[in-house]
């Protein structure tokens, strides 16, 4: 399963999961930083060596199929439907209706950001684990994620910037006040800039949030629950 697929990300993954077994790819939003490896992605379904039985799904928010479709036509001669459809079932999902792949219940919430955007919760038994996708602090992101094991946060903003105008990202200091908010056992943070020291984050993170705190990576693996 994965949760947004921005450049870059497909690369990584392969050195771990061969893509013939991916069991569904979930966007949050429609931002190039959390789908552009969808392209990528078609290509190795299409002529990889690799081969999987039947189409993967491909779950957008609702406004997501009408842009995905608009931006390959730019660059597929066979037109849209056919370049996504041949190895995609694009599937709509929604805040109103939990989903279920493979015995995991996902369920989504919208976030506070500038364009349609969901947070993912995702549930296999006793275990759970949301990801926040782009936020800035949201009461519906807390609600959905009351009681995980794990919350991976967005803080694009930095330890504890802020940010003028219309909010769409999150502080690590403002995802660890959700996270004690939520009442979550661990604390992931990610998202978050080149420039911005991973410890600076995790440091004021821990000012606020008492759980299990540390920040996200390339090639990072957690065991949740
Ligand atoms: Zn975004
Ligand atoms: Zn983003």
């Amino acid at each position: 399963m994965i949760f947004d697929l921005g450049s870059g990300a497909f690369a990584n993954l392969r050195q771990f999961v061969d893509y013939h077994r991916i069991d569904a790819v979930i966007v949050t939003h429609m931002h190039a930083d959390h789908f552009l490896d969808i392209v990528p992605l078609r290509y190795a379904l299409k002529y990889g060596s690799l081969r999987r039985h039947g189409k993967l799904d491909l779950y957008l928010p609702p406004s997501g199929e009408a842009m995905l479709r608009t931006l390959v036509s730019a660059f597929a001669p066979e037109g849209p439907s056919d370049f996504l459809d041949e190895v995609f079932n694009i599937r709509i999902y929604d805040e109103k209706t939990p989903v279920e792949i493979k015995g995991l219940k996902l369920s989504f919430s919208r976030t506070v950001h500038y364009i349609e955007t969901f947070a993912v919760r995702a549930e296999l038994s006793n275990t759970s684990m949301i990801y926040s996708a782009d936020t800035a602090p949201s009461e519906d992101v807390v609600k959905l994620a009351k009681g995980c094991n794990l919350f991976l946060c967005e803080s694009t903003l930095g330890p504890y910037e802020t940010e003028a105008g219309m909010r769409g990202h999150c502080s690590a200091r403002e995802a660890a006040l959700m996270a004690r908010e939520a009442g979550v056992e661990q604390l992931v943070l990610t998202h978050y800039g080149s420039g911005i020291p991973p410890d600076a984050l995790a440091e004021e993170a821990r000012r606020h949030f008492s759980g299990d705190c540390g920040v996200a990576d390339d090639f990072l693996q957690l065991v949740v629950g």
